[in-house]
């Protein structure tokens, strides 16, 4: 089986899944799009409300500056695969709960699996924590992790740029790291 088709496959799977409660309040699942054999994979947290309208991941305004911050860097966006730790919106875009989080561990784990991508750039507090076992965002941040030979680049997640100027500033600092080989 190919890769397309293995993740058409996964993509049903995730899109039937009934793991957590989210099921019974999201409108569309939304399991993650871009190509297939990626070589940098972003990792985000959870669908929003315009998300879980469409099914896309990042198309609200999170997503635009994601897109100008991927653009700025000319990182095309149908060449990398953007997805994110939840499939289904939390009600009201409140934080996901542990067991919502577990639930959903088992899908963005296939993904990385099966794109098999030399770098996975993490964008927020909620899916550092849950990807990689370390303490404080802020203390690894815009530095390029080896870990089980992939390489993992946590930064802030696009919302907390729109909300604050100075993360903005930090993200168009860190975005500018991602083509950038990294050097371990
Ligand atoms: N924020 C995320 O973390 N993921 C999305 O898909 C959209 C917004």
């Amino acid at each position: 089986m190919n890769k397309k088709t293995v993740i058409k496959k996964l993509n049903d799977q995730i899109r039937n899944c009934r793991k957590c409660p989210l099921w019974r309040t999201r409108n569309n699942v939304v399991p993650g799009e871009g190509a297939v054999d990626a070589k940098i994979m972003f990792i985000g947290e959870a669908p929003g409300k315009e998300e879980d309208k469409t099914g896309r991941p990042f198309c609200g305004r999170a997503g635009k500056l994601l897109s100008e911050l991927l653009k700025k860097n000319k990182i095309n966006r149908e060449e990398v695969f953007i997805t994110s730790v939840i499939k289904c919106r939390p009600p009201k875009n409140r934080q996901p709960e542990t067991n919502e989080l577990k639930a959903c561990q088992d899908w963005w784990e296939k993904q990385i699996e099966i794109i098999n991508p030399k770098k996975i750039v993490i964008l927020g507090r909620v899916a550092f924590n849950i990807t990689i076992n370390l303490k404080e965002l802020k203390n690894f941040r815009g530095k390029w992790l080896k870990i089980n030979s992939r390489f993992y680049f946590p930064t802030y997640h696009p919302a907390a740029g729109l909300r604050f100027p100075k993360i903005k500033t930090i993200l168009k600092k860190d975005f500018r790291k991602i083509k950038k080989h990294p050097k371990q």
